[in-house]
């Protein structure tokens, strides 16, 4: 029986597998090469639940899109030209994923995941823990112009044809749902299902959730290399010397996951996409409903009375580099959407900054392997992977206890590019 399952990274993928994997009665240990009190992509983000992102993020237009923001140096999108083997290859599977029929195949799994996350999520806000803060209120997407309004309008109609309820709103009744921002728009579509949360006190929550039903934490620990016999891993190299021997062994590296693959031979197709936050602890005024400044590409959130404004996807590599002039992008077309701020407000706020684990079609890797009997993935969520966390982990409780997922994840194989 196996019972010995030892995850690797303790994100937001991490702790969701620990957690689910630990709540069926698996030995569950996380390595963790960062301290207990540590930092990353799944702490600083923008905190969405997101049932309204159904469209991956290849998808059509965003080749043109890439390529005409390429030569700006505060666009949203950014990919640092450079000669390297994997970004071109990655580059070129992005180009023939975003096609209209991947989006038509990959939209109804989405909001599928999505839905089910976002009922997982409802679960754990009954957890008999303090509060962590899930507010369902909806997401705004406002719109500067008239033009991005009539296409968010499209994305609202394609999103009831999915299900996915959504209203568009002219700039009056968009001031009337959240009175507590002034807002310079032309309008908003209003997606009700999506939530937010403040992100730190959600991670703290799992972890502690994921301890009491027994998982083990090793920090500040690398997983270094592995040793296997045949199809099955046996044992993990640790620094420090160590080793440690499970059954079942889940990669949730983020970013970094392409890099552990290689050590298996395995191949994962992955580039880090960069994006920065800035949270304003005292906030000259605090929106009630998350939105994302369309045109711009900006997510604002409140959060615990703070107001949390991130943005751009920065293609240039594992390098954890801050880039002013992106973050100075971030706030300047923040401000063009709230006006009563000002560029001053963010004087002495430190940018944080996270590695979205990209894969080139916009869909997580979530499954085994063919190559290793006892070998799992749950990496490559890019924009999404607080959203999908939870389902993510369910899946691979599913997975590892031998049961067939409760959807057709065929689409999410790791091997789909090996
Ligand atoms: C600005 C910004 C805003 C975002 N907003 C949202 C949002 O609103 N909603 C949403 O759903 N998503 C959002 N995201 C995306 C989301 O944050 C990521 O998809 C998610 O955090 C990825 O989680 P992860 O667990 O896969 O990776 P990570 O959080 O990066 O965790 C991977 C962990 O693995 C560890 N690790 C790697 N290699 C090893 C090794 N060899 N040994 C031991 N440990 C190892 C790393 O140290 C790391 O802690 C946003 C991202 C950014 C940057």
């Amino acid at each position: 029986m196996t019972n010995r399952v030892v995850i690797i990274g303790a994100g937001v993928i991490g702790l969701c597998t620990a957690y689910y994997c630990a709540r069926r009665g698996f030995a569950v240990t996380v390595i963790e090469r960062k301290p207990a009190k540590h930092d990353g992509c799944s702490f600083g983000n923008a905190g969405m639940i997101v049932p309204s992102h159904f469209v991956p993020l290849a998808a059509p237009g965003m080749v043109a899109l890439g390529l005409k923001w390429m030569w700006n140096p505060a666009s949203p999108l950014y990919i640092k030209p450079r000669l390297d083997a994997d970004l071109l290859d990655w580059g070129h599977k992005f180009w023939r994923a975003a096609t209209a029929d991947h989006v038509r195949r990959a939209a109804p799994l989405l909001r599928d995941l999505s839905l089910a996350s976002r009922v997982c999520f409802e679960e754990f806000a009954a957890w008999p823990v303090p509060d962590f803060g899930f507010v369902k209120k909806g997401l705004l997407m406002l719109c500067k112009s008239e033009h991005a309004l009539r296409e968010e309008a499209r994305m609202a109609e394609q999103a009831r044809a999915l299900g996915i309820p959504a209203e568009v709103l002219d700039a009056k009744q968009a001031a009337a749902l959240d009175p507590g921002a002034r807002l310079d728009i032309a309008g908003a579509v209003h997606f009700p299902l999506d939530c937010h949360l403040p992100t730190e006190r959600f991670m703290a929550a799992l972890q502690a959730q994921a301890e009491q039903l027994g998982a083990k934490f090793i920090w500040e620990c690398e997983v270094l290399n592995t040793r296997h016999e045949g199809n099955r891993v046996g044992t993990l190299g640790l620094s420090g010397n160590r080793t440690i021997e499970a059954d079942e062994y889940v990669v949730c590296c983020g970013s970094w996951s392409a890099e552990f693959a290689q050590k298996l031979a395995l191949r994962i197709p992955m580039q880090a996409g960069k994006g920065y936050s800035l949270t304003l602890p005292n906030p000259r005024q605090l929106p009630r409903i998350c939105s994302i400044c369309t045109e711009a590409r900006v997510a604002v959130t409140p959060m615990d009375g703070a107001l949390r404004v991130g943005g751009t996807m920065e293609i240039a590599g594992l390098n954890e580099d801050i880039n002013p002039v992106r973050v100075r992008g971030i706030i300047d077309s923040f401000c063009r959407y709230f006006p009563d701020f000002t560029p001053a407000d963010f004087d002495g706020i430190q940018p944080w900054h996270g590695l979205r684990p990209c894969s080139p079609d916009g869909l997580p890797y979530i499954g085994r392997t063919a190559k290793f009997t006892n070998l799992s993935l749950a990496t490559g969520h890019g924009m999404m992977g607080l959203s999908l966390g939870p389902v993510t982990g369910r899946l691979i409780a599913e997975i590892l206890s031998g049961e067939k997922p409760a959807w057709d994840i065929a689409m999410l194989s790791p091997d789909r590019y090996s």
